[in-house]
């Protein structure tokens, strides 16, 4: 997962491309990088969080009114600097692109775009695939000198790359001397969101990014989706020309609404937030069900993304919500951390557990889902040595059997608890005296409840393993 923005605006863009980056960093905090140009390209990237990479002196080296930027968090490649997104090439015209997403034919297309076209890749960021088979087919393409007929180039040259390019990909892209690129793949799995604002020179500002997190404190106005399969491209004068290429089944990813975005986003036209809380809700329908007589006398949330649906759950089974962990706010995300031990270790530097709230109570724990199960066995026992009588848990997510190959590190089967062992083995691991899982019916009806969204089929396949790119298999892993 990953978070991409690109912005045309009347003015210099650095500081909102920065903007962007910290408006976007619960999606990566492995590396962040911003890209602009005006005569030429200007780039400033590096590891770690956005504060730590980004300065008023550098940004103010970035100059031009065009430019995009890049959260990461890696799903294909390394570690390294060279990773970092934007990735360029010079050829033609000099292309820089930020992607957000995992493509499920990479070896397929490292042999055309190193052996039949002989360019040369320095990184295993599927990234840069991307870049050289854009630019490949962008370079076949004559010399447009007018908008009009870039952007006619620009349909041939991305109806070719969604032919070629499969598995998720949302992209933001610079051309020097032309303008700004952005495109969804046909399936619209992972989030991609536009907003305009008036430039007071009876022209228009634009900018698309993952999650619209940033269009409130920069002033822009939320105009839906780019839609799944279609190209925009915004010229040098800010001229906007779009066009939906393909029209395939749409299936965003559901996990985004469980865990990833940012509870103040709208999604797909779906609103994150008041998704969570009908997570909650057929949470505590289905509790209500199964266990009518038993009351906890607490709901905690495993903080902090399942705190919405914890605050809906025990409204609608009528039991005080309590934070009864605090979380401090400057430790990383544990999920998104490299390396078990490191995740296991964070889980007791991030969360303190408050005896006044536990101690002698029956606790009822909701997490926002049990990827591999050490932070919810930490939680746990943090919880227990404070002196809970019971112990129950119940996940907003049902149970997640298989990796993921669209972008979200879920990455073997071996490391997801719930694709080897039974709800019962993992209450025992857990070492709850309850433990519940969403249904996954109840998480469709929970995301597409409300809205005037067009979710007929999201993707789910790392619950249901239905993988909705050409049938892909559960176990045919990619090679990282
Ligand atoms: Fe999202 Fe799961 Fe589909 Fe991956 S497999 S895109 S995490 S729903």
């Amino acid at each position: 997962m990953c978070g991409i923005a690109g912005i045309y605006s009347h003015k210099s863009v650095a500081n909102e491309l920065y903007e962007s980056v910290v408006h976007l960093q619960h999606r990566g905090t492995d590396a962040a990088g911003i890209m602009t140009y005006d005569d030429r390209m200007h780039k400033e990237k590096g590891m770690g969080l956005a504060r730590d990479i980004f300065t008023q002196d550098n940004l103010s080296l970035l100059t031009g009114n065009i430019g995009i930027s890049h959260n990461r968090y890696p799903t294909h490649g390394g570690f390294g600097h060279g990773e970092v997104q934007p990735v360029w090439t010079s050829v033609p015209y000099g292309i820089a692109i930020a992607h957000n997403g995992q493509i499920t034919n990479y070896d397929e297309l490292v042999e055309e775009v190193t052996k039949t076209e002989k360019r040369y890749l320095n990184t295993t960021s599927d990234t840069e695939v991307i870049l050289h088979v854009f630019a490949e087919e962008l370079n076949k393409n004559g010399n447009p000198e007018t908008s009009e007929e870039f952007f006619d180039v620009l349909c041939d040259v991305v109806s070719t790359l969604f032919k070629k390019v499969r598995g998720a990909y949302s992209i933001t892209a610079l051309i020097v001397g032309k303008g700004l690129v952005v495109f969804r793949d046909p399936r619209g799995i992972r989030p991609l969101v536009r907003g305009e604002r008036d430039n007071g020179n009876d022209g228009k500002d634009y900018i698309f990014a993952s999650e619209n997190t940033m269009f409130y404190s920069m002033g822009y106005e939320s105009k839906g989706n780019v839609l799944p399969g279609e190209l925009i491209f915004v010229d040098n004068e800010g001229k906007l020309f779009s066009k939906r290429l393909v029209k395939e089944e749409f299936n965003p990813c559901i996990f985004e609404y469980v865990y990833f975005a940012r509870p103040d986003a709208l999604l797909n036209d779906v609103g994150v937030y008041r998704s969570r809380l009908r997570m909650g809700q057929n949470l505590a329908f289905a509790w209500l069900d199964k266990y009518p007589d038993i009351k906890p006398d607490i709901v905690i949330p495993a903080p902090s993304t399942a705190n919405t649906s914890a605050l809906a759950f025990a409204h609608e089974i009528g039991v005080r919500y309590s934070e009864g962990l605090y979380k401090n706010p400057f430790v990383g995300r544990t999920f998104i951390m490299s390396g078990q031990e490191e995740r296991k270790r964070s889980v007791r530097h991030k969360l303190v557990p408050q005896d006044t709230e536990i101690q002698d109570k029956k606790v009822l724990i909701v997490d926002d889902s049990i990827v591999r199960g050490n932070t919810s066995r930490e939680i746990v026992r943090m919880v227990k040595d404070c002196g809970a009588k019971e112990v129950y848990f119940v996940s907003a997510c049902p149970p997640i059997q298989h990796p993921c190959y669209y972008g979200v590190d879920m990455p073997t089967s071996e490391e997801l608890i719930a694709s080897k062992k039974t709800v019962d083995s993992i209450k025992e691991m857990l070492g709850v005296d309850i433990l519940m899982y969403q249904d996954i019916d109840d998480l469709v009806e929970a995301v597409t409840r409300i809205g005037d969204h067009h979710i007929d089929n999201p993707c789910m396949a790392c619950l249901d393993g239905h993988y909705v790119i050409n049938g892909r298999k559960v176990h045919e892993r990619i090679k990282d």
